[in-house]
């Protein structure tokens, strides 16, 4: 089931979200099923469950860059940052619930993370480049960060009336919202 998604504003996006702990429950396999619904019908590369107002720390990602031969697709509960490292890049940044905008974010090159999925197997890998930057703008969600917040003053003057027009809902948004 397709579910809405929480924009820019809503205080919600800005709590902190829990661990799950032991095993999954069957709900948490739908969560995990509307939430690739919902991040496809919005043409999405990831989405946190708090996007759709859950606080667990749960995000998933796919991403294809056929040009680059670039493929990821994951569940990442529970997710840790154990080291970044690297040069700090600038690249621009959009998210479902910042909709229609994109913002230059300044984030390490390189992580390390670990993580349970979806069996509950936990991983620990190191990731660079693209695959990175995902993973830190949806373990930022979990902390109640969005993108905005890492804009620097200049980026965020320029981007300071379309957002007020998100927050006041002011605005098209080609998928369900809320
Ligand atoms: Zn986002």
């Amino acid at each position: 089931m397709v579910r809405p998604i929480l924009l820019y504003g809503d205080p919600i996006l800005n709590e902190v979200s829990s661990e799950i702990s032991g095993q999954l429950k069957s709900g948490t396999y739908v969560l995990i099923d509307d939430m690739f619904q919902t991040m496809h019908k919005a043409n999405g590369v990831g989405l946190s469950a708090i996007q759709i107002g859950v606080p667990l720390k749960l995000f998933i990602v796919e991403a294809h860059l056929k040009e680059e031969d670039f493929h990821m697709r994951g569940v990442y509960i529970n997710p840790n940052i154990l080291r970044e490292w690297g040069e700090l890049v600038k690249h621009p940044e959009g998210c479902l619930s910042v909709p229609g905008l994109a913002g230059m974010v300044e984030r390490p090159d390189n992580i390390e993370m670990e993580w349970y999925d979806e069996k509950w197997q936990k991983h620990k890998e190191e990731f660079s480049g693209y695959a990175a930057r995902i993973l830190q703008h949806e373990y930022d969600h979990l902390q109640g960060i969005v993108y905005t917040e890492h804009l620097d003053k200049l980026w965020l003057k320029a981007m300071q009336r379309p957002l007020e027009l998100i927050e006041t809902r002011d605005m098209e948004v080609p998928y369900l919202w809320k």
